[in-house]
């Protein structure tokens, strides 16, 4: 049973995951002390994620590349028939990171700045007044709480009431025979491979390995081994380790940001990108105003940042919706917007469209 005592923050912050992570960093650095609660036993484990992000993206986050494990310089599509039928390019274009590594560095970076990281501590109620009830433990009150949860929303999906849509993913890391080449990933689009969504091969260890997965509304685990066995064709798999599933989200993203004294932020609110599912990029646009937010007691701030960064992911979903239900005319438009030398944004997806009106 944990004590009272134990919990000596200003602010109470659920889940350890990038998001939490992030804020706890920079509560502390503007001079808040902080009690994270973590489910898992340890941080980043087990690894639910791919990892890869914009270069911008990686730089907001202000933790250095030693979590980098590969740098892509082009994103590969590819159709159902195994033929290539788009090439995005960029110098470099996205960086993957390892994600254990990631969260271990951030927690080592929370405690060296005095803040406290509660391990297998599951939160199971928190309400708007700032309380927070741990399981086994007694109830808390603060004066503000972070809610990052992650994508199963066990406590923020009724609190900031967003209606996310989502499919499941699953991944492997795999030992190839041959090396393959190391600076594009590449994505899988059509039926075969995914419905409503893709297959991914993002190689890492210089071409050595990589991390094959697929999302989808159906019969992931199937299709995935399907991707196995023909990758195992095309380069030969020695082994396959590291399995894994999780969550993919697709937005829109939750109303509002605040709700009383409870703040939510990353998967908590639904921000991924809805067309790749990626969460990490609106993670670090918010975590600082979030943090700033906060220490000046103006959750307007927060509001604004949100508000403004959220109507960009609106538009990606709703041309996500159009992509996905129209997928052969969604591929004609990205092959049309390629030989127009659109620039493609990899966290601004909609970008693309409003090249296409400009240039039409
Ligand atoms: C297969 C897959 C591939 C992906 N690939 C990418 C990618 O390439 N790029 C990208 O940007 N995004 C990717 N994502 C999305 C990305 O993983 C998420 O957007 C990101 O992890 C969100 O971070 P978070 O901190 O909000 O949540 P999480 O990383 O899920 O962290 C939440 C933490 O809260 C803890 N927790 C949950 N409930 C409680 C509770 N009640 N009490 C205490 N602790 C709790 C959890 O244990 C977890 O550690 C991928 C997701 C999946 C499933």
């Amino acid at each position: 049973m944990r004590g009272l005592s134990q919990y000596s923050g200003q602010i109470g912050i659920v889940g350890g995951g990038p998001a939490g992570l992030l804020v706890a960093r920079e509560l502390l650095r503007l001079g808040l002390n902080v009690d994270v609660f973590e489910a898992s036993k340890q941080v980043g484990r087990p690894p639910h994620c791919t990892g890869i992000v914009s270069v911008k993206t990686l730089e907001r986050f202000s933790v250095g590349s030693s979590c980098v494990e590969a740098v892509y310089r082009e994103a590969v599509f590819v159709d159902d028939r195994l033929r290539v039928f788009a090439r995005v390019r960029g110098s470099p274009l996205a960086v993957k990171l390892y994600r254990p590594c990631l969260e271990e560095l951030l927690a080592g970076q929370v405690r060296e700045l005095g803040g406290q990281l509660f391990l297998g501590a599951r939160v199971v109620h928190v309400d708007s007044q700032g309380r927070v009830l741990v399981e086994g433990g007694q109830v808390n009150t603060y004066s503000c709480i972070v809610v990052a949860d992650g994508a199963t929303r066990n406590i923020s999906k009724k609190l900031f009431k967003s209606r996310c849509s989502w499919l499941t993913g699953v991944e492997v890391r795999v030992e190839l025979q041959k090396r393959v080449r190391c600076d594009a990933f590449y994505t899988f689009h059509g039926p075969r491979f995914s419905r409503g969504f893709f297959a991914w091969f993002a190689p890492v260890e210089d071409g050595r390995k990589a991390v094959i997965g697929v999302g989808s509304r159906d019969a992931v685990v199937e299709r995935l081994n399907l991707i196995l066995k023909l990758f195992d064709k095309l380069v030969g798999i020695s082994s396959v380790y590291e399995r894994r599933s999780g969550i993919i989200l697709g937005g829109p993203p939750a109303p509002k940001p605040v709700i009383g004294k409870a703040y939510g932020i990353g998967d908590a609110l639904c921000t991924s990108k809805p067309f790749t599912g990626g969460g990490l990029y609106a993670i670090s646009v918010l975590y600082r105003p979030l943090a700033l937010a906060i220490r000046l007691e103006k959750p307007r701030v927060y509001e604004e940042a949100y508000k403004a960064l959220t109507r960009e992911l609106k538009l990606q979903h709703f041309y996500t919706k159009i992509a996905r239900n129209t997928w052969p005319l969604a591929k004609k438009v990205l092959e049309l917007a390629l030989r127009r030398k659109c620039h493609i944004d990899f966290d601004r997806h909609s970008s693309l469209v409003s090249c296409l009106f400009k240039e039409g």
